[in-house]
């Protein structure tokens, strides 16, 4: 039978909407008909925009009639629901934006539009970003698809559910300490971190500026490589956005196997080393493939990156200190939710904050307050920062002997839902493997790489230098080819 065309891969359907094959329209149809069937369980869409996915339909067969249509042009994308979408309710996942409709766009929905893309609905995550399971959610958790009970990872557990149930052909996710790759491995789809200023960060309600990049997930190598060269570039709205060339990421994708013969691929000591934390599964898988690509040519090294054991606390002083100060905003008066009741204006704040906010956005407000308070300042934030620039040079060091590191993207497979809520450590542990890239602002691209003994997918993480997205897809597209023989 027939599986339909809201499951064939992203590129797949770009090249029967190449050929005339189908129709923007028919496809877009496809798509919304099986969010409509299914996601009341999936529950990976907040916001469906069924009308308008129809319209940009509708202009991407003309476009592509006359002959001059993007790159993009009537592929159905979902958008994360922390990035702003002009008239499109965008929440955050969070009651204190449940009604807000944004003026304006944000960098990259501009430059998926521009490029054809039909913006199908906006995605469940972890409210503001805060999470790996999708369960810090306003609007609910989400199922994941490749594996019935157990949590989608997060925070863009959304994007990840939406593209493994087949609800979308991509979508866009952001990552500030795995949010990208972790929902990626646990969902067995493709997820890729971009290098800090690689995106547009304009228009992104803002978690922790100094580690927030959006980044593609889908399918394949290629399907978030063809994603990745339409929203990155420079753009002037964002002072941290870098004015370099967008590199040839698809074109990389499709090198094949031989492309990673002589290149020399570093194993982190610190991470596959670890006894307690990994599931023997992971490891076995991650070993797997290390030795595919050892055979394939590669060099496969040994490399130590050892600030590794500071990386989460560094991480969660300097994520809720940007994040006490960038959710400072929401106080009921400007934007979002406002109480009802508050007999003056310290009320109103108060009361708006604490009816908007939910409990993990509560808890990192005033765990980054307590950090940057007068008297902690030096004994924290300031340390972190040390933390981090040992962290960065860890990176830079281990660059300099290999061209990328392979490493597990998550040291367990999806944990069921509800096992982690009341555990909030426990939780943070999720993303030991994922957090040192944001903190020195690295490349991270993600891969499925096997399954565990009840079939949970398993993530396979690949490192590169700052601005090396060309080259991780190279080994992307290549490890792909391996596994799939
Ligand atoms: N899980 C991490 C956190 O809770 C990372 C989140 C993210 O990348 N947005 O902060």
């Amino acid at each position: 039978m027939d599986k339909g065309l809201h499951t064939l891969t992203l590129e797949q359907q770009l090249t029967q909407l190449d050929e005339g094959a189908i129709r923007a329209v028919e496809l877009t149809e496809a798509t919304l008909e099986a969010i409509e069937a299914t996601d009341a369980t999936v529950n990976a869409y907040i916001t469906l925009d069924r009308e308008g996915a129809l319209a940009q339909a509708a202009a991407a067969d003309e476009a592509r009639e006359r002959g001059d249509h993007g790159a993009l042009a009537g592929v159905p994308i979902a958008v994360k629901d922390i990035i702003l979408t002009r008239g499109l309710k965008t929440t955050a996942a969070s009651r204190i934006l449940a009604d807000f409709v944004p003026p304006f766009d944000a960098a990259v929905v501009e430059r998926l539009r521009d490029a054809g893309a039909v913006i199908v609905g906006k995605t469940n995550c972890d409210e503001f970003a805060m999470g790996s399971s999708n369960e810090n959610s306003a609007f609910g958790p989400v199922q994941n698809p490749a594996a019935p009970g157990r949590a989608p990872g997060g925070s863009s557990g959304g994007s990840a559910a939406a593209v493994a149930a087949d609800l979308c052909a991509a979508a866009l996710g952001t990552d500030t300490g795995g949010s990208i790759r972790q929902p990626a491995a646990l969902t067995g789809t493709v997820g890729l971190k971009p290098t800090y200023g690689r995106v547009s960060r304009f228009g992104v309600v803002a978690f922790a500026s100094s580690l927030d990049q959006v980044g593609p997930m889908g399918k394949t190598t290629w399907d978030v490589a063809r994603v990745l060269e339409t929203i990155a570039g420079h753009d002037p709205r964002d002072s941290t956005s870098a004015a370099r060339p967008v590199g040839g990421y698809c074109a990389a994708a499709r090198r094949g196997p031989e492309a990673v013969a002589g290149m020399r691929l570093g194993v982190p000591r610190e991470y596959m080393g670890s006894e307690g934390g990994i599931q023997p599964a992971v490891k076995e898988a991650v070993h797997g493939a290390i030795d595919a690509l050892r055979d394939a040519g590669a060099e496969i090294v040994e490399v130590s990156l050892p600030h590794t054991e500071y990386a989460i606390a560094t991480y969660y002083l300097i994520a809720t200190a940007e994040a006490s100060s960038n959710l400072a905003r929401y106080d009921g008066m400007r934007y979002g939710h406002r109480t009802e009741e508050a007999a003056d204006l310290a009320e109103v704040y108060a009361r708006s904050r604490g009816e908007g906010f939910g409990a993990e956005v509560k808890r990192r407000i005033m765990l980054g307050t307590y950090a940057l308070s007068a008297g902690y300042y030096d004994a924290y934030y300031l340390k972190a920062q040390k933390a981090r620039t040992l962290i960065r040079r860890d990176f830079e060091a281990a660059f300099a002997d290999v061209d990328a590191l392979v490493t597990p993207t998550s040291p367990t497979t999806a944990f069921r839902l509800g096992e982690r809520v009341d555990d909030p450590l426990q939780m943070y542990l999720a993303d030991v493997f994922t957090i040192s890239c944001n903190l020195a602002g690295i490349p991270g691209l993600s891969l499925p790489c096997g399954q565990d003994e009840d079939g949970a997918p398993i993530g396979l993480q690949l490192l590169g230098p700052w601005f090396a997205e060309e080259r991780l897809c190279t080994i992307g597209g290549a490890w792909e080819a391996l596994r799939d023989g």
